[in-house]
């Protein structure tokens, strides 16, 4: 196909902004990747290998390529909803030099974050990256990780003789944008040569395979977020399906990668109850006799800043999200937010407890809120 008849098919699918659409297409159980519509480069950017390399590779695709006049500005993202803003702002891909190397902290999951990526091309409409990244969520990769490793050592050497855990998952999923900058690989190859250096990252995509023949010793740990099939395919518009999430964790957990799950958000609605245990029932069917992976289970919440960004961006959404059937919370950040009452929180944690403990004897839940 010619540069531009590949153009205009971009632009078509630029053009019908729906949710979902010039992000992942699927045929079949092909899972095609991510295409950004345009591609935005700090000037910085060009003067690093990888830079280099993404501009010839946006080229020959005829990607609309911008350069960005300053660091952290980019305009001209079309657009006039705020649905049309946060589409266009999430097909727009900015090539960039990660500057701030002060690495935020992660507790309790981990020590720091590790910036790898910021936003994610996924169309969740619980994304935990809502309130951080605001409406106009513009993906970002850096081409400096060479820098941003050299930094993470530092923080172990201060840490020493402690181990010290990095968080890849903080501001992105990482996996989207891997098969362009291959930063997972050589984070988790970095991590394998550490003694006291350890990585994970969480994902809800399943184009992990680049990732399986690599040296990991152990010291990077892969977890999938799962959810019903119901779920997903309803509010997580744009991420791999359970059954391939559930393919790349068997492949992952082959690989001899330590192996967790998220389960989350746990949503109740008709048959909930025989959904949720039949996708772990399903996993535990899929995964190499003997695995224990860990699990964290998350219940449905929201605060009122996120109902009102969801209400912006996704006008016709389901979810629930009805104030007078839940519980008012304080959590540990000061802020409040709705969850399940009382009554229904104690069946979540009697069903699932009682299911994984039997599909997986020997698998610890790490913590069930
Ligand atoms: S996959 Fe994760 S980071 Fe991406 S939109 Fe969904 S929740 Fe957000």
């Amino acid at each position: 196909m010619c540069k531009t008849d590949k153009k205009s098919r971009l632009l078509n699918s630029i053009a019908s902004c729906q949710i979902g659409n010039g992000m992942e297409k699927r045929q079949g159980d092909v899972v095609k990747r991510f295409v950004p519509s345009r591609v935005v480069f700090e000037p910085a950017a060009l003067e690093y290998p990888l830079g280099q390399k993404l501009q010839t590779h946006f080229e020959d695709l005829g990607i609309e390529m911008q350069m960005t006049p300053s660091h952290n500005r980019v305009t001209g993202i079309p657009g006039k909803t705020p649905k049309e803003k946060y589409v266009q702002a999430k097909q727009s891909l900015v090539i960039g030099v990660r500057r701030t190397l002060k690495f935020a902290s992660c507790k309790p999951s981990a020590h720091y974050q590790l910036p790898l990526a910021t936003s994610c091309p996924g169309f969740c409409e619980y994304c935990y990256l809502q309130t951080t990244l605001g409406t106009k969520p513009v993906l970002r990769v850096y081409v400096n990780l060479d820098e941003v490793l050299l930094q993470a050592e530092k923080y172990i050497e201060e840490r020493s003789p402690d181990i010290t855990i990095f968080e890849g998952a903080a501001t992105s999923d990482p996996i989207p944008v891997e098969y362009l900058t291959g930063s997972l690989e050589k984070t988790i190859e970095f991590f394998a040569k550490t003694d006291l250096g350890r990585f994970r990252f969480v994902t809800k995509f399943a184009d992990v395979d680049s990732l399986l023949n690599i040296k990991h010793n152990q010291h990077t740990e892969v977890r999938f977020s799962l959810n019903t099939q119901t779920v997903i395919g309803k509010y997580e518009k744009g991420t791999a399906p359970l059954k391939g999430r559930i393919e790349a964790a068997r492949k992952i957990a082959e690989a001899g990668y330590p192996l967790g799950f998220l389960i989350a958000p746990i949503i109740i609605y008709d048959n909930w109850e025989k959904e949720y245990l039949q996708a772990i029932s399903d996993l535990a069917a899929m995964l190499p006799e003997g695995s224990n992976p860990s699990f964290e289970l998350i219940t449905h919440r929201f605060t009122k800043k996120a109902k009102s960004n969801i209400e912006q961006v996704f006008p016709e959404s389901t979810l629930p999200m009805d104030e007078s059937e839940r519980q008012f919370k304080y959590g540990q950040f000061g802020y409040g937010k709705y969850v399940y009452p009382k009554e229904a929180m104690g069946e979540i944690k009697d069903i699932f407890e009682e299911h994984i403990s039997k599909v997986f004897p020997d698998s610890e839940i790490k913590y069930l809120v």
